[in-house]
């Protein structure tokens, strides 16, 4: 059968190409496969046609092959094709600077975080060592370690090896002698760790930044090489637009160079740090877009983390009973920002992780749009309080939530809040039945860059272990086909680019990706292992399987 149809398929190419002969070639054809347009009847087609960067049609692959010629034709033997992914909420930057380092995570002695310093030193030359990622718990002697094997193999440039949390650091003689560390040396806020009257080189919350502020600033050519790196990785995995949350100018501005010469072909939508600098660099300038870039919006942090106890909730902590937790920008400084950016007709993306902190920004988003919707998001939406939920429907604002954090934090989240408030807690569903629409993301370097598992941690609600059996919360589940839209379509109305990406449709980018794997047909636990093919960013391959 197949024969036949393949068969069929070169005759009507063959007489595709003699009636179409005096018109234009166009770039691309890719068919024989199964395209899931997201359109809005969620249709799939067969076939798609390419031209400068953007879908010409999608059909049949008989009609497709009829009505067009290409450059190039590509048969799909029966793989899925996607949009292009977007990560709603990532460091894409902080994950490339993070890989100019030795990453030391799942090291399992600290012999092995000496291997892999040394290997990391051979292949990168720079004035300072730096690595992070070690937790002297995965080891079998479970004791912070001592710098004199760091010492003998790095007598001459200075190492800092952070811990996993960043609340520690290992760092050598070199290091602690330019930071003038010796065994009189006190710190407030940190310790500095010393054995048997000798400096053992482990440094701890205050002391650790002694070491790390003497690290000069990246220089143009390091942020470069961080962003170029992430790209790579992100483009494997399927991604063709990243929303960085946190970005300042001089990164933005690297960010469109690199884009202008053509290097970095990733998609980027910037979210600004607040700040004089980038307010007056961008916000008071207006929107800035450019084919690649994406700038219109500023990123607040109202409160911190829940693992950590800084999220700001509105009833004391379940696990400390003494604390709700608290603001990290002041409500009177964030009040400001909102009035600006709603003049400026930018879009407020608040980092909200307790109910109080998702309330107070509801409430303020509610007063600074007047009615208007300028589209603004609470970024992770984490903890909500019962009766704030259609706030996001009341005020048009757009949840952008990381479905992985509820399948890391679900072991400790109910210590936290209490099982009372936990059922308002990673409520993805009820977001969605309330907002109409929620964007997806993973928060990486946080959490892994692959957006398969951010499918698979909304749709089953299980780690990547398949844990725990039944889901974390399963009535937050969403379906195969929102989580999907959450990693498209949606993603894209929340950078107001839903008119140029995140379906398929006519005259929309041609930012796809094949996937060897039909997510939506095949049971979740497979999206787990599905690969992708290839990456297109403007029709072009900016990655293909080996
Ligand atoms: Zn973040």
């Amino acid at each position: 059968m197949r024969t036949i149809f393949s068969a069929l398929l070169l005759l009507l190419a063959c007489s595709a190409f003699k009636a179409s002969s005096q018109e234009t070639t166009i770039d691309l054809i890719v068919y024989n496969g199964l395209i899931y347009t997201l359109d809005s009847a969620f249709s799939t087609a067969e076939a798609m046609a390419v031209h400068k960067g953007k879908v010409l049609a999608t059909g049949t692959s008989v009609s497709i092959m009829k009505r067009y010629k290409a450059a190039k034709n590509l048969n799909l033997e029966g793989k899925t094709v996607y949009p292009g992914l977007i990560d709603a909420h990532c460091h894409f930057y902080g994950y490339g600077m993070n890989l100019l380092r030795a990453n030391l995570t799942s090291t399992s002695s600290f012999e092995e975080v000496i291997d892999k310093v040394v290997l990391f030193s051979k292949e990168n030359s720079s004035p300072w060592i730096t690595g992070r990622g070690w937790d002297q718990n995965d080891w079998e002697v479970k004791e912070f370690p001592d710098r004199s094997v760091l010492d003998s193999l790095f007598p001459d440039i200075p190492v800092l090896l952070k811990r996993v949390d960043g609340h520690a650091a290992i760092v050598n003689q070199k290091a602690l002698d330019m930071a003038g560390i010796n065994t009189t040396t006190t710190v407030s806020g940190g310790e500095i760790i010393i054995k048997n009257g000798r400096l053992t080189g482990v440094l701890v919350d205050n002391a650790v930044d002694l070491v790390q502020n003497l690290i000069p600033p990246p220089s143009p050519e390091q942020i470069k090489k961080a962003l170029l790196a992430a790209q790579r990785d992100c483009f494997a995995v399927g991604l063709t637009t990243v929303d960085d949350a946190g970005l300042d100018r001089n990164v933005v501005e690297l960010i469109r160079e690199l884009q202008d010469s053509g290097l970095l072909k990733m998609r980027v939508y910037a979210m600004l740090n607040p700040g004089k600098e980038n307010m007056k660099a961008f916000v008071k300038n207006g929107i800035l877009k450019t084919p690649l870039l994406h700038v219109r919006s500023v990123k607040v942090y109202a409160d911190g983390a829940l693992g950590s106890r800084g999220a700001c909730l509105l009833q004391p902590y379940s696990d400390k009973p003494d604390s709700r937790g608290f603001l990290l920008t002041e409500l009177k400084e964030i009040k400001k920002i909102s009035k600006s950016l709603a003049k400026y007709g930018y879009q407020m993306n608040t980092h909200c992780i307790g109910d109080s902190a998702n309330r107070l920004l509801l409430d303020i988003y509610g007063k600074a749009q007047k009615g208007q919707n300028l589209r603004w998001r609470i970024e992770h939406a984490q903890v909500v309080h019962p009766e704030d939920f259609r706030k996001f429907m009341d005020y048009n604002v757009i949840p952008s939530v990381q479905p992985t954090h509820a399948t890391s934090d679900m072991e400790w989240a109910g210590a936290r809040v209490g099982p009372g408030r936990l059922q308002g807690a990673y409520a993805y569903k009820n977001l969605l039945l309330r907002s109409g629409r929620i964007a997806l993301g993973t928060d990486f370097p946080v959490e892994s860059i692959n957006p398969m598992n951010t499918f698979f941690a909304a749709v089953a609600r299980q780690n990547a272990d398949g844990d725990p059996a039944g889901g974390f919360q399963p009535q937050h589940a969403l379906t195969k086909e929102e989580a999907l839209k959450g990693m498209t379509i949606w993603a894209a109305y929340a950078n107001f680019e839903e008119n140029e990406k995140g379906s398929l449709e006519t005259n929309k980018l041609a930012d796809f990706i094949i996937l060897d794997t039909d997510i939506i047909k095949s049971p979740v636990a497979a999206s787990l292992n599905a690969k992708v093919v290839a990456t297109y960013v403007n029709g072009e391959a900016v990655f293909t399987a080996r």
